[in-house]
Order: C-alpha cells, then sequence, then structure tokens
C-alpha cells in the first residue's frame, strides 16, 4: 500500500470524543489535519498530534451557521491546496432525555442544524472544490467523504426521537452524496457508532453499563473512539475501491439480529 503520507483531511468536532480519536488516528497513518469544531482544541492535544509529524490546523466554529462553513472552506482553501478526506463527525445528542410525546420544536430544529443541516452544507461546499481539483488526485488517492451516523439511524428510541431523525438523515445523505459524487471519483462513506464511551454518552453510562453487562452486546464492551478511528483509516487507505454509499457498523455487533 501507498503510504499517504502529507494527504490532508478535514474533521468536524475533533476537539474531543469519537473526532479526536478519528485525529489520532489519521496523524498515525500520516495526514495533515484541518479540525473544525466549536470548542478549542486543547494546545496539548493540538502537540500530541503534531508529534507524529504533521501539520494541525484548528479552525473554532459553529457549523450550524452558514457563515461557518464559509470559513471552513476559506481556511482550507488557505492551509491546503486540496482536502482528500472530509469525515462529518461534529454531532449534538439531546439536552435532555425525554418521551416523544413531549418533545419541543426547538430542540428538534437545534438538533437537525448540527447534525444534518451542517454536515449536508459543509458536504455541498467541500465536494465543489474536490471536483474543481479533480485533476490533481493521484488514481490511488481519490478523494473520500465520511458521515458518522449512528446506532440511532435505525434503531428506534424515542426518548430522543429527533437525534434519531436526524441520524436517519445522515444516512440518506450518504447514499445521496455517493450518487451524486460517484462520476467525479468521489467515495462517500457511513460509519455508524454503537455505545462509544465520550461525554456524549456519559449521561447514559449507568444505564449502558447495565445493557452491556447484560448481554445487549456481542462483543461485550463499550466501543472507544479509538475504534471509530480505526475504521476511518480502513477506508482512508483506499482498500475499497469499487464501494460507495456502504456502511461500516462500529458497534460490537449491535445491529446482528439475535434469536
Ligand atoms: P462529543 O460530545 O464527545 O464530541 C462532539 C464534538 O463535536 C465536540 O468536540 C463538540 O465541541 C463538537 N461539536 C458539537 N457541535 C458542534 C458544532 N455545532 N460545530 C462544531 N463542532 C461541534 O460526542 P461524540 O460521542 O464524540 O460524538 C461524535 C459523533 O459521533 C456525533 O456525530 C455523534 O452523534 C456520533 N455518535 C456518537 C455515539 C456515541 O456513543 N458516543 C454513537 C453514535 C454516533
Amino acid at each position: 500500500m501507498k503510504n499517504p503520507l502529507r494527504n490532508t483531511a478535514l474533521i468536524t468536532g475533533a476537539s474531543s470524543g469519537i473526532g479526536a480519536g478519528i485525529a489520532l488516528a489519521l496523524a498515525e497513518h500520516g495526514y495533515n489535519l484541518i479540525i473544525a469544531d466549536k470548542q478549542t482544541l486543547a494546545p496539548e492535544k493540538k502537540e500530541m498530534l503534531e508529534n507524529h509529524g504533521i501539520e494541525v490546523h484548528f479552525i473554532q466554529v459553529d457549523i450550524s451557521k452558514p457563515i461557518a462553513r464559509e470559513q471552513i472552506v476559506a481556511f482550507c482553501k488557505d492551509k491546503t491546496t486540496q482536502l482528500d478526506l472530509l469525515v462529518n463527525n461534529a454531532g449534538i445528542s439531546v439536552d435532555k432525555r425525554q418521551d416523544m410525546l413531549e418533545g419541543q420544536e426547538d430542540s428538534f430544529d437545534k438538533l437537525m442544524n448540527v447534525n444534518l443541516k451542517g454536515p449536508y452544507f459543509l458536504t455541498q461546499s467541500i465536494s465543489k472544490w474536490m471536483i474543481e481539483k479533480r485533476n490533481n488526485y493521484e488514481e490511488d488517492y481519490l478523494p473520500k467523504i465520511i458521515n458518522i451516523a449512528s446506532l440511532t439511524s435505525y434503531a428506534s428510541s424515542t426518548y430522543m426521537a429527533e437525534y434519531a431523525l436526524s441520524k436517519a438523515a445522515v444516512s440518506m445523505m450518504t447514499k445521496l452524496y455517493a450518487d451524486r459524487l460517484a462520476e467525479y471519483s468521489i467515495q462517500v462513506f457511513e460509519i455508524r457508532p454503537g455505545i462509544i464511551e465520550t461525554e456524549m454518552t456519559k449521561p447514559a453510562k449507568v444505564k449502558y453499563d447495565k445493557f452491556i453487562h447484560d448481554g445487549g452486546l456481542p462483543i461485550a464492551r463499550w466501543g472507544l473512539p479509538g475504534d471509530i478511528g480505526k475504521a476511518v483509516v480502513a477506508i482512508a487507505s483506499n482498500l475499497l475501491p469499487y464501494s460507495t454509499g456502504e456502511v461500516i457498523n462500529v458497534d460490537g455487533g449491535y445491529h446482528l439480529r439475535r434469536l
């Protein structure tokens, strides 16, 4: 396999959690990184990534805002001649888990803006730039886009319905962009994390500890951000050249039906 040294990836939401796991895995594989996050990237985290001999650029933005998405694209164009990988990872959960019969419109709008509208329109802008630069890419390393969805794309969770809806839409977004961009040799994939140990799942730690302990997952442990990082590297390494629109479940086997 050719060393992808000096390829550049844009990752949203990589100051913490799963995004940070993806950033580390890509840094270990020689990718220069552009990180866009609404919370700052701690200097020690940036240094830890740079210790892998790569460049790390950080922009503090809220991807749900149109102006912020324009800023991200301008920032990327300033830092690199082309982008090889976009990982749409940034996302939020509900502020409060509650029965969908009680859910409010403001929470619905917020979830859709961050989890769907943000990545949808960022992908539109970035893919246009990838198309513009299409003659620059080597045949072995065509540009790629990876969307981080969730097991809630298909599993009913009535206490965070608007989150599930936003993630189900991200799954369709993967199919739509995979179809539209295939003619430009841009591959689009979806990763579906299961129960991953991050800030997002902290409020439900007791519930998920019990679920795993009671046999809810075939692979009986919490997922880690590094598990998602490895899946991103597997796709980014170009070992799936004849696939697009594929879903990779990284969930300890949660999606398997059992008798
Ligand atoms: P997290 O809360 O630990 O980290 C999310 C990161 O995204 C943070 O750094 C945050 O600042 C950033 N972010 C949030 N909103 C943003 C915005 N509007 N603009 C820019 N940055 C923003 O969450 P996580 O668990 O690491 O989740 C990462 C992704 O994985 C999300 O899309 C989430 O829906 C998805 N996911 C997580 C799990 C899980 O079990 N943790 C499972 C399935 C899917």
